[in-house]
Parts: structure tokens; C-alpha cells; sequence
């Protein structure tokens, strides 16, 4: 574990009006001494149209955070009216993109497939892709959720390298922690987190599974971080709600401390 380091991923989901995303990236940057971003990494994943701006104060300053997208388009470029492609976001110097985050399952239809796609066309254009698998509520309590994230995992990382893999983030989400204030236990999200290293190890290899990064999301706060981060497969959050409070995701990012 003390190899891998530590991530923290903020998705801000469709918040913020612009000028808030913009002082929320200065708050953070104001906020996390340079030391502490060397061993901790942070990253931000604001709406579209906040991308420029935040790549403006971000490279512009050379702070070390990092930034990224919620989603791309499997396709590089096309008649495909509304989406946001793969090159459009490597021009705009995101390091990451979150793809399969349930509520793109949920809301757009997003099945393994396309989810698939996705993983790949990042790849393609060396955006990191923070992928989200995670089970429903039902399926929990069916005692079902380590096949079905195992499932989720399988379907989206068909076809690729163990060298690919190792670029990748993967977030466990339970979807029935997610936005509703019930975290995971620790004990339930190092289950789920270690299951998947185990899988990536049969199916890439021990020293791919050694290096990969793994994240639990749903619901952490500050005051939940810690436990779970204590979990030896967890390498870090992604984070939702909190991550709008530059305090609170402060907070989270010192953990540690
Ligand atoms: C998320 O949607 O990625 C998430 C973890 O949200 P929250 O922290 O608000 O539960």
C-alpha cells in the first residue's frame, strides 16, 4: 500500500456556477500546502464548462492539482450532438474522467458495453479513467454485490493490456451509499476493494494488481475518512457531496494528520 499513493477525487457532479467553481479551486489551492499535495493527490472533476477556467488557475499557477472530467464520448470526434470527446479533453490537460459512475448507469442507459468504450477511448488519448462500479441496494441485500461489481469490472476492462490496466483508477460505489449519508462500514468497502484487486491479479497479474489504484466512494465526510482509508486496499475516495466545502474536502485530504 505505502507504494501507491493516496488519491482524492472530487466530483462536483452538476454543481456550482462558475465563478463558485472557480474560487473553490483557488480555496484549495490557498488550502493544501505543497508538501502535503506531494504525498496526497488531489484531484477536481468539475462540470464541462468549468474546465477551462480551472485548467487556466491550474497550469496557469502550476499548482498540483490535478483535474479531470465526468465523463467523454466513446467516440473521437463525429455527429454526436452534445457530448464532449477524448481529444477535446486531452486539449484541455485533464489527467482523468470518471467513467460507469452509477448515475450515468442510471439516468443515461450506460450499459458494460459503452461503459467499455469509454475506458478505452480515454486510454486512447491518455486521460486516466476513474471507473465506478457498485451495486444497488436489492443486490446488496441479496448478498450479491461482489459478483456483480466483479461482473461490472470484467464487462468494462475486456481487451486491455495489464500495462493499460495499470493506468487505471477503479472506485467502488455502492450505489445505496452514494448522496444518501450511509457510508459503507470500513470493513464493507475494503471487502469490495480488495475483491477487485484479487480479480485484477488472475486476470493481469500480482504486479499490475500491486499498482493499481483502488477508491471507495459513497458518502464520505471527514469524519469517516479515516477508517475507511485504514482498509489496506483502499488508496483513496472519490468523493461527492464533500468535496463542495473546500473545508470539508480539506479535511478529507488531511486524513492522515
Ligand atoms: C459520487 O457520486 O461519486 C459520490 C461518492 O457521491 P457522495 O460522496 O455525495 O455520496
Amino acid at each position: 500500500k505505502q507504494a501507491r499513493r493516496p488519491l482524492m477525487a472530487g466530483n462536483w457532479k452538476m454543481n456550482l456556477n462558475h465563478l463558485e467553481a472557480i474560487a473553490l479551486t483557488q480555496k484549495l489551492a490557498f488550502s493544501l500546502p505543497e508538501k502535503l499535495l506531494s504525498e496526497v493527490e488531489v484531484v477536481v472533476l468539475p462540470p464541462f464548462i468549468d474546465l477551462r477556467s480551472v485548467q487556466t488557475l491550474i497550469d496557469g499557477d502550476k499548482l498540483l492539482l490535478g483535474y479531470g472530467a465526468q465523463d467523454l464520448s466513446p467516440f473521437p470526434s463525429g455527429a454526436y450532438t452534445g457530448d464532449v470527446s477524448g481529444p477535446m479533453l486531452a486539449k484541455l490537460g485533464c489527467q482523468y474522467v470518471v467513467v460507469g459512475h452509477s448515475e450515468r448507469r442510471a439516468y443515461h442507459h450506460e450499459d458494460d458495453a459503452l461503459v467499455a468504450a469509454k475506458v478505452k477511448a480515454a486510454l486512447a488519448h491518455d486521460i486516466v479513467p476513474i471507473l465506478c462500479v457498485g451495486e444497488g441496494l436489492d443486490v446488496r441485500e441479496a448478498g450479491g454485490h461482489m459478483r456483480h461489481c466483479i461482473d461490472q469490472l470484467d464487462a468494462a476492462l475486456i481487451g486491455l493490456s495489464a500495462e493499460q490496466i495499470e493506468k487505471i483508477v477503479i472506485a467502488y460505489e455502492p450505489i445505496w451509499a452514494i448522496g444518501t449519508g450511509k457510508t459503507a462500514t470500513p470493513d464493507d468497502a475494503q471487502e469490495v476493494v480488495g475483491g477487485v484487486r484479487q480479480r485484477i491479479a488472475e486476470n493481469f497479474g500480482g504486479p499490475t494488481a500491486e499498482r493499481i489504484r483502488l477508491l471507495y466512494g459513497g458518502s464520505v465526510k471527514s469524519s469517516n475518512i479515516a477508517a475507511i482509508m485504514a482498509g489496506p486496499d483502499v488508496d483513496g475516495a472519490l468523493i461527492g457531496g464533500a468535496s463542495l466545502d473546500a473545508e470539508e474536502f480539506v479535511r478529507i485530504v488531511r486524513y492522515n494528520e
